[in-house]
């Protein structure tokens, strides 16, 4: 099995990429994580999260339930359980995690062979934008985020892959071609041209092929200090 972890600053818009992978792409198990937060706009309980109180969470860490946890924009638990891996294993499938710089360390860790892709914003305008547009958050709250992605952005070369969100449907493709070629490398078969293909579109989105890219978006994050 291949554990998939995708990290993003909040509103690159790696939930909506997410939410398509898992339509377009079978044995895909997604990690529901714990969180201490509350729920946000139509969000449910075991569907994005399970929201549980402070002492909950923590009673689990005790127990040593989290395969990693941590404390995110210094304010809230989030971790993952480990019984989504035990049972991505049983059921033959991949895990995909949706988690923040800290933790897809810590799993990577323990799990070399974890792929890990981190999901950039075009620049931090379009990060505002979307955080905005997206209007579920506080004005506080939106720019504690903003600050935490001008941070978040600067881990990028400890992932993978890197994905720029720009517009979705390619970015959805390419998402795509990642978790495939993925899973073609590990097959140990002769690839078909198609397959080939495929491996080559997800070659293109390798850290090491993406640094040209990145440095624009991260200076757009460095040039200016959220002011407008
Ligand atoms: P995240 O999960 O990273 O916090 P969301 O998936 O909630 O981000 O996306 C933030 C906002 O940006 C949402 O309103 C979403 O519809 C929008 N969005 C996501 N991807 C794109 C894209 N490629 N182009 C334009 N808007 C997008
Ligand atoms: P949000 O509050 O926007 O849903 O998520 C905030 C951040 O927490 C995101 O970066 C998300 O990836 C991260 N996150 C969600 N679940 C987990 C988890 O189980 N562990 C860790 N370490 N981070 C998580």
């Amino acid at each position: 099995m291949t554990v998939f972890i995708i990290s993003a600053p909040s509103g690159s818009g790696k939930s909506t990429l997410v939410d398509e992978l898992r339509r377009h792409v079978e044995g895909l198990d997604f990690s529901v994580s714990y969180t201490t937060r509350h729920p946000r706009g139509s969000e449910q309980n075991g569907r994005e999260y399970f929201f549980v109180p402070r002492a909950e969470f923590e009673d689990m860490i005790g127990r040593d339930e989290f395969l990693e946890y941590a404390e995110v924009y210094g304010k809230d638990y989030y971790g993952t359980a480990r019984r989504f891996l035990r049972a991505a294993e049983q059921n033959g499938h991949d895990l995909l995690l949706d988690i923040d710089v800290q933790g897809a360390a810590q799993i990577k860790q323990k799990i070399p062979d974890a792929a890990t892709i981190f999901v950039l914003p075009p620049d931090r305008k379009t990060l505002e934008w979307r955080l905005r547009n997206r209007g579920s958050d506080s004005e506080e709250e939106r720019r504690r985020r903003l600050d935490t992605a001008r941070r978040e952005i600067e881990n990028y070369d400890k992932y993978d892959y890197i994905l720029v969100n720009d517009r979705l449907e390619p970015s959805v493709d390419q998402l795509k071609a990642i978790v495939l070629s993925e899973r073609l490398r590990h097959s140990g078969r002769a690839l078909s041209a198609a397959e080939e293909a495929t491996l080559a579109t997800a070659e293109r989105s390798r850290l090491k092929n993406m640094r040209d890219r990145v440095q624009p978006i991260l200076d757009s994050f460095r040039d200016d200090n959220g002011q407008h």
